[in-house]
């Protein structure tokens, strides 16, 4: 029978102002009982437009019907035919921009909680699975790939061809594997033992993690497949480099890229007393950005225990590219939303420390060849905040340190890694995607390219075979 309530069972939440002082996770998550009365609010449409909404395209009108029925182990093995990180994207897929955004019940009141019914089935199989259900390695076939990055992206091409009996090797930059999972999203939003647990099965599996290795500089490509017998790399490193506003006074002290102060936080723990990670605490502070980076930014600089942090964005509310949810949290959190503003300086003290950052109020003006109407200074309103850190959070590209060190490797002008549909790049034997590719997305995007780069590497490996065969084989 369905439900048809308008409201989606609300997940229970730590008060506001109490999660604003702790890193510990917002959301509870659904209980049995109420996971499947939610499930009874699907309506089960025959085109399925929700799982049309979803990069991945999780069949998710069943996995919602097996919930219904508190069949919640069935409900997971159907997620898991097409996600392999399903805990993580029910925390922090768009669902909005997705498959919620897509879903009929939507029209006449709120979606159903795809987002809140995925993490509940992620979490019930965690908390009922036995150490026998732990996968097992595969047989190997002995060829060897090379995986650069362990974010999602290399995650999921990971696991995809170590079940398939691939030698899977990853290198990762950092002390830590999980990618923005570790060292971005924080803690609050995303536990790191979730991406942890993700990381134990592919380890289990026979994965090889080599950490604190930064290709291109430890070792490069053309080595990695000429001397240490790699026959296939995946490029999945990501677009961790941080862009400035490029306005007088970004090099006062107290001025952050969001991810030098969130890789402070999530990846170094500065929040625990146990951890002697450097950081300065700050009363008040500005963050420049409108997207999710800011948002994470702003909401760990409230538990870091500022008093005052304001976001500071160009648009509108309605133009806030950040999850609905994420800024919905931090306006609860006491974040100060100051919209419509554009920075033009940043102010510091006789010593060299942040005081202020001036800024420009803004309107929006004619539309540009898009058709979007651009936002442009409104003369004379120039104001200041007065501030004591300020942190960037307008954007990411690829590091330029693979594309400089591998020959014949095409990158478009923004720094981008050029791949074809099946993530080939110009060099042969060597794929690229999630953001290293296509620049900062989502993980739900990221994880399907890592899907992708498996399929295409293991037909690339097999056709080699089938030319040094002379095309005997099948
Ligand atoms: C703060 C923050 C919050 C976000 N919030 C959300 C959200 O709520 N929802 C959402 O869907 N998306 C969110 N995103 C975006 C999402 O996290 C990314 O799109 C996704 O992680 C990209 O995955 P990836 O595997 O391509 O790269 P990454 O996750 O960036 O992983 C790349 C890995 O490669 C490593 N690496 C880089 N260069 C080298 C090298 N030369 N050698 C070896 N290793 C290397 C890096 O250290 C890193 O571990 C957020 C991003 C940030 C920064």
């Amino acid at each position: 029978m369905v439900n048809l309530t308008t409201k989606k069972n609300p997940i229970p939440e730590q008060k506001p102002l109490v999660r604003n002082k702790n890193f510990k996770e917002v959301a509870f998550g659904y209980s049995e009982k109420t996971a499947i009365n939610e499930a009874m609010r699907c309506l089960q449409c025959r085109t399925r437009p929700c799982t049309k909404g979803c990069p991945v395209n999780v069949r998710i009108p069943d996995f919602i019907a097996k919930v219904a029925e508190g069949d919640f182990e069935a409900a997971y093995q159907i997620i898991s035919e097409t996600s392999s990180l399903p805990a993580v994207c029910g925390r922090v897929c768009p669902q909005e921009n997705q498959c919620e955004g897509n879903c009929v019940r939507g029209i006449k009141g709120e979606s159903v909680g795809i987002g809140r019914l995925e993490r509940f089935v992620a979490d019930w199989h965690a908390r009922h699975s036995k150490p026998e259900d732990a996968p097992k390695p595969a047989p190997s076939n002995g060829r060897k790939v090379a995986i650069i990055g362990s974010g999602p992206a290399g995650l999921a091409c990971a696991g995809d061809l170590v079940k398939q009996g691939f030698d899977v090797t990853i290198f990762e930059a950092l002390h830590k594997a999980g990618g923005v999972l570790v060292y971005g999203i924080p803690e609050f939003r995303l536990p790191k033992d979730i991406v942890q647990r993700e990381v134990d099965k592919l380890l289990a599996m026979g994965v090889k993690l080599v950490t604190n290795a930064v290709i291109g500089r430890s070792i490069s490509i053309d080595e990695l497949m000429d001397e240490e017998g790699f026959e296939a790399v995946f490029i999945a490193s990501g677009a961790g480099l941080p862009q400035f506003l490029n306005i007088p006074g970004e090099n006062y002290l107290g001025v952050y890229s969001a991810n030098e102060y969130l890789t402070r936080i999530n990846l170094m723990k500065a929040y625990r007393d146990d951890y002697d990670t450097p950081f300065r605490v700050a009363k008040r502070v500005a963050v420049v950005g409108g997207g999710n980076v800011a948002m994470d930014a702003a909401r760990c600089a409230k538990r870091m225990g500022a008093e005052e942090v304001y976001i500071i964005y160009r648009r509108s509310m309605d133009e806030l590219p950040a999850r609905k949810e994420e800024v919905h949290h931090a306006q609860e959190e006491e974040v100060i939303f100051r919209l419509q503003n554009n920075p033009v300086q940043i102010i510091g003290d006789e010593n060299g420390y942040v005081q202020g950052i001036e800024c420009v109020q803004m309107e929006m003006g004619e539309p540009d060849a898009t058709g979007r109407r651009r936002p442009v200074a409104k003369p004379d309103s120039n104001f200041v905040i007065d501030c004591d850190a300020v942190i960037i959070a307008i954007g990411t590209s690829p590091n330029s340190l693979i594309r400089t060190t591998t020959k014949g490797l095409q990158a478009n002008k923004k720094g981008c890694i050029d791949a074809d549909e099946k993530l080939q790049t110009s060099r042969e034997g060597v794929f690229a995607g999630g953001d290293a590719v296509t620049g900062a997305a989502t993980v739900i995007k990221a994880m399907g390219a890592g899907k992708k780069a498996a399929q295409s590497i293991a037909e690339y490996l097999y056709a080699k075979d089938n030319k040094s065969n002379g095309g005997t084989d099948k």
